[in-house]
């Protein structure tokens, strides 16, 4: 590009590749993509604000990263091949070592998973990523939310908790060791995207969701849109070691029940689907456990292994609840 204002300047030097999936990428009014037949469009779109997704301290590889792996992340849980990616970057001021760090992050992972930066917005402000994805998927074969029947299984994927409980122990409520802590901030910071398993899931889950916000919560998302509820045993959830040394306390239980970030999916499938399920976890080595059972009615129970409820504080994120 021969703009040289510093705009242009932080667009050419750091988010400038060529695509090599879309027609026409960064550079012009608009990109521009071809849409392959009996596809259908996935698109999402993902905001992270410094200080409330992420710690202003956090390195600037890691955040690259993350903005995109959570957007890959929401591609995953609709079953959606993820091809092309936009990002609207606000930033207080340019520094060049902190953009081709986050670029690194970020570049690091689009190729890993073929997708192009095909465009953006670069604005002066507070420190806030915007990121869009678009993708596709076979017409009518998305894996929605609302589709959980009363009987089905609840699976997820991966280990449930580390990135909780490495932001439990930024906020002082409970306290890691410090070898845990850095193995488990590693989570909250380059979660991985189930893109493979959410693509294999088509016409085997009943309903998906990747775990953002919340286990409890973002199952209560499928509850509520597919009209049913679910109980969820707290001895089967899978934890890594660190969250078997924490799960007994308080504080613990609720990073990993409650807490976000984890990024693995969470669906429903038809109990006679527990054993391709399986097959299919030992082939993309991913590994997925049953964690409980959607029933009619509505909400999710915890419950301990006696069956009676444990009762918990936090419920997930909301951004806009009361204190
Ligand atoms: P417009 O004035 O039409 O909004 P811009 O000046 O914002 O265009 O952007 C010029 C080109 O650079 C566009 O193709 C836009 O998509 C791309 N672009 C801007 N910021 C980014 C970014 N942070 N990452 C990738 N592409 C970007
Ligand atoms: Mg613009």
């Amino acid at each position: 590009m021969t703009h040289n204002t510093p705009e242009f300047d932080v667009i050419a030097r750091h988010f400038t590749r060529p695509a090599t999936n879309a027609v026409l990428g960064v550079g012009d009014d608009c990109a521009l993509v071809g849409i392959s037949r009996g596809m259908e469009l996935a698109v999402s779109v993902d905001t992270m604000v410094s200080g409330t997704h992420f710690f202003p301290d956090v390195d600037p590889e890691n955040l690259g990263h993350k903005s995109l792996a959570v957007n890959l992340s929401d591609m995953a849980a609709m079953g959606a091949m993820p091809y092309w990616a936009m990002l609207a970057l606000t930033l207080p001021k340019v520094d060049h070592d902190w953009l081709a760090a986050f670029a690194k992050g970020f570049f690091d992972l689009a190729e890993e998973f073929e997708v192009s930066l095909v465009g953006g917005d670069t604005t002066r402000g507070p420190l806030t990523l915007t990121v869009t994805i678009m993708g596709e998927v076979p017409i009518g074969a998305a894996l929605r939310r609302s589709g959980a029947k009363a009987g089905n299984d609840v699976w997820v994927s991966g280990r449930i908790g580390d990135a909780a409980l490495a932001v439990a122990h930024r906020h002082g409520k409970l306290v890691l060791e410090e070898s845990d802590y850095h193995e488990a901030v590693m989570r909250l910071y380059e979660p991985t995207p189930r893109v493979a398993l959410g693509q294999a899931l088509r016409g085997m889950a009943t309903a998906a969701i990747d775990v953002s916000d919340g286990l409890l919560a973002d199952l209560g998302h499928i509850c509520s849109l597919s009209k049913v509820g679910a109980v969820v045993e707290l001895a089967a959830i899978p934890l890594s070691p660190i969250g078997a040394r924490h799960v007994a306390s308080d504080a613990g239980r609720n990073a990993i029940v409650a807490g976000g970030d984890d990024y693995e999916l969470c669906f429903t499938a038809h109990p006679n689907s527990r054993e391709s399920l399986q097959d299919l976890a030992r082939v993309l080595d991913v590994p997925i456990t049953r964690i409980g059972q959607v029933k009619r009615g509505k909400g999710v129970s915890l419950v301990g292994a006696d069956g009676k409820p444990v009762k918990i504080d936090g419920r997930g994120y909301d951004h806009f609840a009361a204190p």
